[in-house]
């Protein structure tokens, strides 16, 4: 076998695999046994929770199977629930200080809107049964704010914001005109004085549970769905990032404001000599992750240097920011499907959606191997979607990569790039 390992040395990153069950679309009808699996046969299988097999002797291709290694591995068995019990605990990082993100990359088909929005996909659609098949962004919402109920004495503020990049350009989807419908969505992505990165004029829409955060989400699907002239042709063709900023009321409000503030003065009073707190695992000043053979990050457990009582958090990566306001996000990102799409026999518009979408996906596998591989320039204004990106990837952020996989055959070439990706990310 040939084994792709983990890396020894984790940092912020960590990437899951999802194999998606066999689906009735996936049986190739033939007039002679009726519905039966021919391209459909089952090539890529979880093997146990941390091991991917892609089974190449079936495909006919001379080459030895392969496996993959990632952090966690769903199989077709594990439900909504499963996994997002294994993403919580980035909701209680959020709380802790940190950006998060997290993002579906794989082919179209593979199981990258049903992880994150879950199969129905508009409120109105769900009863308590359907709760079951809520995928990451409606369960994390409610995750979140369960958690900010955990802590009535600190008045935190939650926006929501949804946007979209297609074509290399950044879409503000709630961006609507008196009439409700068809504004100007295009916004900027600048690099601001703090050195991250921020779209002009970006529609925030204050939110005070889950169900007004879905319902944020489900008025812009739902216009998707009513008014498909303000849209393209297919969603799964532009990159849909919905944002959760929350912040304190008042700057001072949250513990861990405040925390980062006094860290923050420590740190300006040590001459700037170092930036960041000897021992702590987070950022350094290149914006890559630091590595650590024995992180526990995303377990965000109380034995992380830069949480424990005696040591107040990791100041931020960027030192001028302390002009920013304390924020943190949560930026949850179904991808454009990866497939790749031949160029040739497109032309014109069709062709510059692909290769938007191909410059996009490598961009990002650029970024995540800099970041991997702690290269002191991360490449991150390649693309609009890095560029928009930036501080919810890299620096003291963390990654989860929810890689979906399809299992069959037919899409074994797509799959086999999926889990390069999420290989070169590790
Ligand atoms: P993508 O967004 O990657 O194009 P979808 O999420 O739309 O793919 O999934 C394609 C189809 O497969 C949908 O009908 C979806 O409901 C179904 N599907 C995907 N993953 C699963 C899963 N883990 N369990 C059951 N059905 C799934
Ligand atoms: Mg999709």
């Amino acid at each position: 076998f040939l084994k792709t390992s983990p890396k020894e040395l984790r940092g912020n990153i960590r990437v899951h695999c999802r194999v998606r069950p066999l689906l009735p679309f996936d049986y190739v009808p033939s007039s002679t046994s009726g519905s039966r699996p021919m391209s459909s046969e089952e090539v890529v299988s979880a093997i146990s929770s941390d091991t991917v097999m892609v089974n190449c002797i079936k495909t006919g291709t001379p080459v030895q199977n392969k496996m993959f290694e990632f952090e966690r591995v769903y199989g077709p068995e594990d439900s909504q629930e499963a996994v997002f019990q294994e993403v919580k605990p980035l909701l209680t990082s959020l709380m802790d200080g940190y950006n998060v993100c997290i993002m579906a990359y794989g082919q179209t088909g593979s199981g990258k809107t049903h992880t994150m929005m879950g199969s129905q996909l508009l409120e109105e659609h769900w009863g308590p049964q359907q709760e079951a098949q809520q995928g990451i962004i409606p369960k994390a919402a409610a995750e979140l704010f369960r958690l900010i109920s955990d802590k009535p004495a600190e008045t935190l503020t939650v926006e929501v914001s949804v946007m979209e990049v297609y074509n290399n350009e950044v879409l503000d989807l709630l961006a609507r005109d008196a009439q409700g419908s068809g504004a100007d969505q295009r916004r900027e992505v600048i690099t601001n004085s703090a050195g991250t990165s921020q779209v002009t004029s970006l529609t925030h829409e204050p939110v005070h549970n889950a169900s007004e955060v879905m319902q944020v989400i489900g008025s812009v699907l739902k216009l998707r769905a009513h008014c498909p002239t303000l849209f393209h042709a297919d969603s799964s063709r532009s990159h849909f990032i919905v944002t959760s900023r929350v912040s304190p009321k008042s700057p001072n409000a949250l513990p861990w404001a405040r925390r980062l503030q006094s860290a923050k003065k420590a740190m300006q009073r040590s001459a700037q000599k170092e930036w960041w707190s000897p021992g702590c695992r987070r950022a350094n000043p290149g914006g890559a992750a630091h590595r650590s053979s024995n992180d526990h990050l995303f377990a965000s457990t109380p034995s992380s240097p830069c949480r424990s009582p005696s040591h107040s958090p990791c100041p931020s990566p960027r030192p001028s920011v302390s002009q920013a306001p304390f924020r943190t996000k949560l930026q949850l990102v179904d991808l454009a499907g990866s497939e790749c799409v031949g160029m040739s026999g497109v032309s014109g518009a069709a062709l510059w959606e692909v290769s938007c979408i191909n410059r996009s996906l490598s961009a990002l596998s650029d970024v995540l191997g800099a970041l991997a591989e702690q290269r002191p320039h991360v490449p991150y204004r390649n693309s609009k979607l890095t560029h928009v990106l930036q501080d919810a990837i890299g620096g003291d952020a963390k990654l989860l990569v929810m890689l979906c996989v399809s299992p069959t055959q037919r899409f074994v070439t797509e799959s086999l790039q999926s889990l390069g990706f999420g290989a070169r990310a590790r």
